[in-house]
């Protein structure tokens, strides 16, 4: 399948056309209020790929587009800030027996660590918890922080980035999940995550519409 990547006044033109079929370009120019020249390279590669059909003295008619290339372009649209979820968060003091209840208690894989200001400092894996509770020590005595990866190892992002290039970073550096950050007050606070779940929900989200 050619995924065929839509600028937003192609799609535009599509919808136009759709609505309005047979339409000249002239017409839809004046719908978009841009002159004919504009549109002629839009119109040219909707024609070309077939999405639009041109017929002399009549105008456009819409020929079809499989929905399926419409899915590049979701995806692509798509911010964090639409898609992410809830962040679980524990305290860099709290035992790891603490932290393994609240995994189990909140269903989530990874648990972003906060600071006393409440500021991120690190995150625990499901493996991270495995590793240390094979450790043998007192997991009542062993603060989280001990066996946390800490900053700046920690892979974040901020609510207004492509949610593409977060699957990006999930995948470059094989993590299951991303906090996402924001600067308030000097602090970096976790105001949500993005994990493999809300990528997998988001796939079949778009397929289904
Ligand atoms: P698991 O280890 O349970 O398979 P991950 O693949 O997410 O889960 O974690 C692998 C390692 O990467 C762990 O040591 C974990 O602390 C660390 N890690 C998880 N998420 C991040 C992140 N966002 N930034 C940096 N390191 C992370």
């Amino acid at each position: 399948m050619i995924v065929i990547q839509l600028n937003q006044r192609q799609q535009k033109i599509i919808e136009i056309v759709k609505e309005n079929e047979p339409i000249t370009s002239e017409q839809i120019a004046s719908i978009l209020s841009v002159t004919r020249a504009t549109l002629r390279s839009d119109l040219a590669i909707l024609t070309m790929t077939g999405i639009l059909d041109a017929r002399p003295k009549v105008g456009y008619f819409y020929s079809g587009i499989s929905n399926l290339n419409f899915v590049g372009n979701d995806i692509k649209n798509k911010k964090v800030e639409e898609v992410m979820g809830i962040p679980v968060v524990a305290k860099k003091d709290d035992s790891l027996y603490e932290v393994i209840v609240n995994m189990f208690l909140s269903d989530a894989g990874t648990i972003f660590i906060i600071d006393k200001d409440d500021s991120l400092c690190g995150v625990v894996s499901r493996k991270d918890l495995l590793k240390a509770t094979i450790g043998g020590g007192d997991m009542n005595k062993m603060p989280i922080g001990m066996i946390m990866t800490r900053t700046p190892n920690i892979v974040t992002a901020i609510k207004d980035e492509s949610i593409v290039l977060v699957a990006k970073k999930i995948i470059e550096h094989e993590i299951d999940s991303i906090p996402i950050v924001e600067n308030i007050d000097n602090k970096t606070r976790v105001i949500g995550k993005i994990s493999k779940t809300n990528i997998t929900k988001l796939f079949l989200e778009i397929v289904d519409n």
